[in-house]
């Protein structure tokens, strides 16, 4: 669930309220808990992620996040991140959320890791603790093990979907999985790229679509050009979709098999284990 750079100095930010575009923080029922951080660094680790908050309600699908995440009995706090090296993280019973701007090296900074896409990352987890549907448990085909589990797969979809959106006026590159922030390949970056990756693809954002129907019918169809935008394909073209499973499935098959066949097994034995995967 990670994130990271400064936000001092972010040339997005003056923007943002040029724009008018700063968020009620209490009308959103969020708290901004500077815990750990004493005077000055209180007052600039509060702003920062002010400005990050400002940031994405400035655009279309930060805006149907946020909305879909507002209710008076259901608080947000977003704390300084404590855990290791440039990260972020979700509380999975409470949506507290973990988050310092500025902890990565503008090195760091690739697809899917300005402060604003980890924060949006993270609110998406927010979300789905929030309306009571995040489900740790769907297993993923081989395709898609590189996003590690379910929440983080629909996570990265719908960051990747943020970063398409062309209200984001600066942001980076479609993120390719949850193994650290390489640019998707261009394959899966392709129009139904996603849902020919892999097996499961379809099935799991169906599930989705099905738990979230308000979220992912408003990213359909307030953002339905972007160049990514796989909810908006689901919603438009299911037979498609669902039609490109099969393909996905047999690239499953092939990269089980290249894996197996480097590891020196048998042919017969590598069989069996794309058989299962199938
Ligand atoms: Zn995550």
């Amino acid at each position: 669930m990670p994130f990271p750079q400064a936000s001092v100095g972010d040339s997005r930010i003056p923007l943002a309220m040029e724009l008018n575009m700063a968020m009620d923080l209490a009308f959103y029922n969020f708290t901004i808990n500077p815990v750990g951080f004493a005077a000055a660094a209180a007052r600039q680790y509060v702003s920062q992620v002010t400005a990050q908050l400002d940031w994405i309600y400035s655009t279309t699908s930060g805006r149907i996040l946020l909305n879909v995440i507002r209710s008076p009995t259901f608080p947000v706090e977003i704390h300084p991140y404590t855990g290791g090296g440039c990260n972020a993280d979700t509380d999975i019973v409470s949506g507290a959320v973990s988050f310092t701007p500025g902890i990565c090296l503008p090195a760091h900074d690739q697809y899917g890791r300005l402060p604003d896409e980890l924060l949006f990352h993270e609110l998406v987890h927010v979300f789905r603790v929030k309306t009571g549907k995040l489900d740790m448990a769907p297993t993923l085909s081989y395709g898609m093990r590189r996003y590690d589990n379910n929440e983080d797969f629909i996570a990265v979809l719908c960051t990747n979907i943020y970063v398409a959106d062309r209200t984001n006026l600066v942001k980076t590159g479609l993120r390719a999985s949850h193994e650290g922030f390489k640019p998707m390949d261009p394959g899966d970056a392709a129009r139904f790229g996603l849902f020919a990756s892999s097996k499961k693809v379809f099935a799991l954002v169906q599930k989705f679509c099905k738990d979230n129907p308000i979220f992912t019918k408003a990213l359909s169809d307030k953002l339905p050009d972007v160049y990514y935008n796989p909810i908006a394909d689901y919603y438009r073209y299911p037979k498609i979709c669902e039609a490109l499973s099969i393909y996905g499935a047999t690239k499953d098959a092939s990269a089980v098999a290249a894996v197996l066949s480097a590891a020196g097994l048998p042919k017969a034995v590598v069989d069996q284990f794309v058989a299962m995967v199938l």
